[in-house]
């Protein structure tokens, strides 16, 4: 499968449109995301359509409260990532090591995804784990056949996309599909020193919206990186000014990755679930103990 959203240049380096990043990638580099090369010829991912981590999970788990509660759905991950979050909890795959990154995993046909999806009794595969905008030519490829077989698309993404992919992606999605989209905070400075870009993911989440794409926000709440009240609230403003029915899951931190703050208080937790209830109608506490 061809990898998509770049040009060469005259000097032999190559633009990736993929993500907001944008990177320039010198002949024989990756861009920062990991997976995508410059061979000398042009752009390849030789990671496209090889997923590490196949899994049954319920729906619950991505997570998703308002779309088809209940069920289970066939769920996909790869590697590689296009921020750097110092605390992910799967960086095992988005930030991979040599041994897993060379190893020797069969690349999956569209219409065989399909056909495992059927033959779990599932109606619906959620690209997760890892970043899935690193598998969307992989995803526009699959979406028509998956839509033609009764079964729905879910992804599980920072929208960092670049607003270009993000169009793309989304004319291969309808009204059928859904996605959580982490917004890990709302403060450009954090979202730049966590490789990200909060313009970049406002758009996309507007934008995802917009398509009639089912959508449900996730904020991580990360002492001493988003966890002021004001910034939280200024969020949630934004969230309202789209609409109070979105649900918004606010979910605890746990030491992961080079980031060993101890996990978000749970007194704090509540305060901000507060916050966010004053203006929003479905708010969830995540990754506490009830
Ligand atoms: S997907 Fe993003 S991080 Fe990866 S090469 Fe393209 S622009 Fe760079």
């Amino acid at each position: 499968m061809k990898a998509r959203w770049w040009v060469s240049n005259s000097d032999g380096t190559i633009s990736c449109s993929l993500c907001f990043r944008g990177c320039r990638i010198r002949s024989g580099s990756f861009g920062k995301c990991g997976v995508r090369f410059n061979d000398g010829v042009g752009m390849v991912a030789p990671w496209l359509g090889r997923f590490c981590a196949v899994a049954v999970d319920p729906i619950e788990k991505k997570p998703l409260l308002y779309w088809r509660p209940g069920s289970f759905i066939y769920s996909l991950g790869s590697l590689g990532c296009t921020m750097d979050c110092p605390f992910c909890q799967n960086h095992h795959i988005a930030f991979p090591s040599k041994d897993l990154y060379d190893a020797r995993l069969p690349t999956l046909a569209p219409s065989q995804l399909v056909r495992d999806i059927k033959e779990a009794g599932l109606s619906s595969v959620a690209f997760t784990y890892n970043e899935p905008t690193l598998q969307a030519e992989f995803i526009c490829e699959a979406a028509p056949l998956i839509h033609d077989a009764g079964c729905a698309v879910v992804l599980v993404t920072n929208a960092a996309m670049s607003r270009t992919a993000a169009g793309d992606l989304l004319s291969c999605l309808n009204t059928t599909d859904a996605a959580n989209i982490d917004v890990k905070a709302f403060n450009p400075d954090t979202y730049r020193k966590l490789g990200g870009d909060l313009d970049t993911v406002r758009a996309n989440v507007e934008a995802f919206i917009a398509a009639g794409v089912h959508v449900e926000l996730t904020s991580l709440i990360v002492p001493g990186l988003n966890d002021s009240a004001e910034e939280f609230a200024s969020m949630v403003d934004w969230i309202a000014s789209m609409s109070d029915a979105i649900p918004l899951h606010v979910t605890r931190y746990f030491p992961a990755r080079s980031y060993h703050e101890p996990p978000t208080n749970i007194n704090l937790m509540r305060s901000l679930a507060a916050i966010a209830s004053s203006k929003l109608r479905r708010v969830h506490l995540g990754n506490i103990p009830h």
